[in-house]
């Protein structure tokens, strides 16, 4: 947008909501674009915007992915670099008046520090930030059950859905799954075993770096070949779905 259009749209929308999109830039398997996540959130909260008469504003490509900086190509923020772009982003917005912000994140590692910064930047510009849990929507039997969290077939599901035009399925061809956790933890994955939401936890607190893991990058038993587009349609048009009644229930309700 240009500045007089931003300002148009200021005075024409009571209740304008700014939409931040947080991702990463790491490595994904061979065949993904290492900035996936941002793309896959830019895309997600592009599209609540547009059906929301919302706005985005993508403060960064990077997030927090140390765990992947021994592939080429990642490129890490410091906890501190990442929570100050979304503070300075927040209270910036705060001062052009707008104090309803939205982050959708599609990066597990930026999880907590997106969240302690969203508290400290709405007690700071008296804005309200939402950050949406990622995980609440997850069964976590079924996390065990696939362990597919990184360059598998889910997400290559979506990211052949959103831009399939920077996946390179070619790199997988005859794919053979290369992670394996420790010994001490495998037993915990059990999926039918009671307590999958806190056996789970245990199974994440106790896996390294990417690299220590898994040689192909891709963090799971899936195989990329087997992503099923409309699968991932129709799990992007349920969060879509959920995105944009939330903003609309929200503009609804005056700031507190
Ligand atoms: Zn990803």
């Amino acid at each position: 947008m240009t500045r007089p259009a931003f300002e148009e749209y200021l005075e024409s929308e009571d209740n304008p909501v700014a939409i931040i999109p947080l991702g990463s830039i790491e490595q994904h398997g061979p065949h993904l674009p290492l900035g996936t996540d941002s793309l896959a959130a830019r895309a997600m909260a592009e599209e609540v915007a547009r059906r929301t008469n919302s706005f985005v504003v993508q403060a960064c490509m990077p997030g927090y992915s140390p765990h992947h900086m021994g592939f080429r190509g990642t490129i890490t923020f410091k906890p501190e670099t990442l929570a100050a772009i979304i503070e300075d982003t927040v209270e910036s917005l705060a001062h052009h008046g707008v104090k309803k912000v939205l982050i959708v994140n599609a990066h597990g590692g930026n999880r907590e520090i997106a969240a302690t910064a969203a508290r400290l930047s709405a007690r700071a510009s008296g804005s309200v930030v939402l950050m949406p849990s990622d995980t609440a929507l997850r069964d976590p039997a079924e996390l065990l059950r696939k362990v597919d969290a990184h360059a598998g077939a889910s997400e290559t599901g979506l990211a052949r859905l959103l831009f399939d035009e920077l996946v390179e399925m070619d790199r997988v061809r005859g794919f053979e799954p290369t992670a394996s956790f420790h010994d001490s933890v495998e037993a915990l994955r059990d999926p039918d075993a009671p307590n999958a939401t806190l056996r789970a936890q245990l199974v994440m607190a106790y896996t390294g770096d990417t690299h220590e893991f898994t040689s192909s990058g891709v963090w799971g038993f899936s195989d990329p070949n087997d992503a099923d587009i409309e699968d991932a349609r129709e799990g992007w048009e349920y969060r879509l779905s959920l995105l944009v009644e939330l903003v609309e229930m929200w503009k609804t309700i005056p700031l507190p």
